[in-house]
C-alpha cells in the first residue's frame, strides 16, 4: 500500500492510498478533484473508493466530480450521510472497513464536527486524522465539546508509537509557533522545528508525522487533564 501525498486548495492534504497489486486506490478528502484527477492519468489506477474523514467542504470539494468519472463509492460517517455529499457506504465507530486489500478502523473522534472520523490502516500502521489532529496541533472545536475533542485525541494517543499521522492540512509550521511559545524548554520540539523548516525550504511537506514526536512535541497531546487542554485550546484560538 503505498501513499501519495496530494496538495490541494491552499493547504489542504488530500491522499491516494494506491494497492500496487491491482492498481485500486482509495482518496482521502478530496479538497478539489483536479488535482487528483491529473495525478491518476495516465498512471492507470482504478479509483474505487473515496474516504471522507468529515463533511467540509474543503474535505469533500471533489466527491461529485470524482464519482461521476471514476465510479467511485463515497464512504463517510452515518451520521453525516446528509451533509457528505454523494455518501454510499455508511460507517460506525469502531467497524473495520474492508474491500479488496484495503483494511481500516473507523474512529469515530467528535470534537472538530460531531461525525469526524480517522481512518486507521492498522497493519501499515497509518492513520488519516483529518482535522482532529494535526502535526503540533488539533483542530478548532466547532460542533463539539472541550471533553469531546480531549477524548478524540486520547484515542488515537493510545495507537503504537511508531504509527504514522496524515493529517488533513499543512499547519505544523504556525503549529510549532504556539508550541514552542507555550512549552520553549522542550528539546525535543526545538530539534523537530529545525526539520520542519528543512522540509518547507526544500518544497516538501512535513507529513507524515510519526506519534511518538507528537507525544512528545504535541502541546495539546501534553496536556494533562481537560482543564488544561480546555485553556490551551481557548490560547490558540487567539494566537
Ligand atoms: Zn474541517
Ligand atoms: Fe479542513
Amino acid at each position: 500500500m503505498k501513499v501519495k501525498i496530494i496538495k490541494c486548495l491552499e493547504d489542504n492534504f488530500s491522499y491516494l492510498i494506491i494497492d500496487e497489486t491491482t492498481q485500486i486506490a482509495c482518496v482521502i478528502d478530496p479538497s478539489e478533484s483536479k488535482p487528483i484527477i491529473n495525478f491518476i492519468e495516465n498512471q492507470n489506477i482504478n479509483l474505487k473508493y473515496i474516504l471522507n474523514t468529515h463533511h467540509h467542504y474543503d474535505h469533500v470539494g471533489g466527491n461529485l466530480e470524482l464519482k461521476k468519472r471514476y465510479n467511485s463509492i463515497v464512504v463517510g460517517y452515518k451520521e453525516d450521510k446528509d451533509r457528505i455529499p454523494e455518501i454510499d457506504v455508511l460507517l460506525d465507530d469502531n467497524q473495520i472497513w474492508k474491500e479488496n486489500n484495503f483494511e481500516a478502523k473507523i474512529f469515530h473522534i467528535p470534537g472538530h464536527t460531531s461525525g469526524h472520523i480517522a481512518f486507521h490502516f492498522f497493519k501499515e500502521k497509518k492513520i488519516f486524522t483529518g482535522d482532529t489532529l494535526f502535526s503540533l496541533g488539533c483542530g478548532r472545536i466547532f460542533e463539539g465539546t472541550y471533553q469531546q475533542m480531549f477524548d478524540s485525541l486520547k484515542r488515537i494517543k493510545e495507537l503504537p508509537k511508531d504509527t504514522k499521522i496524515y493529517c488533513g492540512h499543512e499547519y505544523t509550521l504556525q503549529n510549532s509557533n504556539f508550541c514552542i511559545a507555550n512549552d520553549s524548554k522542550n528539546l525535543k520540539l526545538k530539534k523537530k522545528i529545525i526539520e520542519i523548516k528543512k522540509k518547507l525550504k526544500s518544497g516538501l511537506p512535513t507529513i507524515p508525522s510519526i506519534l511518538a514526536d507528537e507525544l512528545e512535541c504535541n502541546i495539546f497531546l501534553r496536556a494533562k487533564d481537560l482543564e488544561s487542554f480546555s485553556k490551551l485550546r481557548d490560547l490558540k484560538d487567539n494566537f
